[in-house]
């Protein structure tokens, strides 16, 4: 793989004018009192109200085309939007899965009716999923699932457990990977991706809980689910290609590198009255990295936007860029010497604490860095 072939992206003029409106925009709800700034809030802030007034403004499903309801404005605006957000520490969560991967691989592999189905009301910021591929003992290993799907009439029964299923609890429909043939020495042979409509009873959701206690992500039982020949996702034995494909989109965006941003912004606040030219210095170092970074990502953006998949690039960006995520935490613990304390009422040590409890998924989630170093590895031949 040649790395440079990431050609740096020049975004046009047209792209400040959106951000500048994004950026308004949240200013307006963060002084308004309608939001709040967290750190990692495409994963825990979940805000049904503030995702439907992203959609009245086309800020979701902007890679969908118009017919399907999205705004068609491309992979660069799209990159432009979520970054604002991010930066802002806005809560994302209840449409960032469906807006990231489920609506893009509907796009791709759907039925026009199931497109119909769905993509609109993703793009208002209405209808929300969950991606149900890890299982108790299947997580990098994902070929290795053993969620079964047995063709009945006018459709299949899948039974299986899955984990770690974000949202889940408050999705319209998780997109789940099962074995639907037995396995063969092509391992990636014989796996299908349905649509299961939620809530449903023969489906129990049960909460994991965060080291903060709060309940994002779940136990999902599905207990011989029927699921119609309608709501196949793509081919029945094509799931492999297509949970490849969902797995490049879910890897490839810029929260892999901006899920401590805010944190950042705010200690760097802290630090302009309470630091001294040292800290200035590292936090400067930190900042300049995050600049690389920055850049890396959204080189990713444009080779979307060509068309292009861009997996392997996406998978050193997200390697690189989780590890940063942390970086930041241990940087504005060491200079600030703030405590940190989730029930503190200062919001650097708050937030601190927050950065910490969130930081030990940072490089799991998404596929852990060591397996994102075997993709590396094997685009560059040396595995
Ligand atoms: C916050 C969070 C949200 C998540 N949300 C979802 C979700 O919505 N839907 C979903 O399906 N999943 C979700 N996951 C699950 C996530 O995708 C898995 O945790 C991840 O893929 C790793 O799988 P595992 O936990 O089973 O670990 P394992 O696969 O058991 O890995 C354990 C360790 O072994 C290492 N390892 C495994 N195989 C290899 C190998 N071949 N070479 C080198 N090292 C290896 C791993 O890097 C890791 O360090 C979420 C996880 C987190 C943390």
């Amino acid at each position: 793989m040649d790395l440079w072939s990431l050609e740096p992206v020049a975004l046009a003029a047209e792209l400040d004018v959106l951000r500048a409106d994004v950026r308004a925009f949240l200013a307006e709800e963060l002084s308004a009192g309608r939001i709040a700034s967290h750190c990692d809030q495409w994963l825990g802030g979940w805000d049904h109200a503030f995702s439907r007034r992203l959609g009245e403004r086309g800020w979701i499903g902007m890679a969908f085309p118009a017919r399907y309801g999205g705004s068609a404005a491309g992979a660069l605006a799209r990159f432009v939007v979520t970054e604002e957000l991010l930066a802002a520490g806005a809560p994302v969560a209840a449409h960032w899965i469906a807006d990231r991967q489920s609506g893009p691989g509907l796009l791709k592999f759907g039925t026009d009716e199931q497109k119909r189905a769905f993509l609109p009301g993703i793009a208002r910021g209405e209808c929300f999923f969950a991606a149900g591929m890890s299982e108790p003992d299947t997580g990098s290993d994902l070929a290795s699932v053993r969620t079964r799907g047995s063709r009945v009439e006018g459709g299949w029964r899948l039974s299986g457990t899955k984990v770690w299923a974000s949202g889940a609890h408050r999705a319209h429909a998780m997109i789940t990977l099962a074995r639907t043939e037995p396995r063969t020495a092509d391992r990636h042979a014989g796996l299908t991706q349905f649509i299961v409509e939620l809530p449903d009873p023969a489906v129990r959701i049960r909460p994991i809980l965060l080291l903060t206690g709060e309940h994002h992500f779940n136990e999902v039982v599905l207990d011989d689910v029927f699921v119609p020949d309608t709501r196949v996702l793509g081919e029945p034995g094509s799931g492999w290609h297509q949970v490849t494909s969902e797995l490049a989109m879910e890897r490839s965006g810029p929260e892999r590198v901006l899920s401590t941003f805010p944190l950042l912004a705010l200690a760097m606040d802290h630090l302009a009255e309470h630091g001294d030219r040292a800290s200035a210095a590292r936090i400067g170092a930190v900042v300049g990295r995050m600049w690389a970074l920055r850049q890396l990502s959204l080189a990713v953006a444009g080779r979307l936007e060509a068309g292009a998949a861009p997996a392997v690039e996406a998978a050193v960006v997200k390697d690189l860029g989780t590890r940063f995520e942390s970086v930041v935490i241990d940087t504005v613990r060491l200079l600030s010497q703030v405590v940190p304390d989730p029930g503190s009422g200062e919001r650097l040590s708050r937030m601190l604490a927050e950065s910490i409890l969130h930081s030990p998924g940072f490089t799991l989630r998404g596929g852990t860095n060591e397996i994102l170093r075997g993709v590396v590895a094997k685009e560059l031949g040396v595995r």
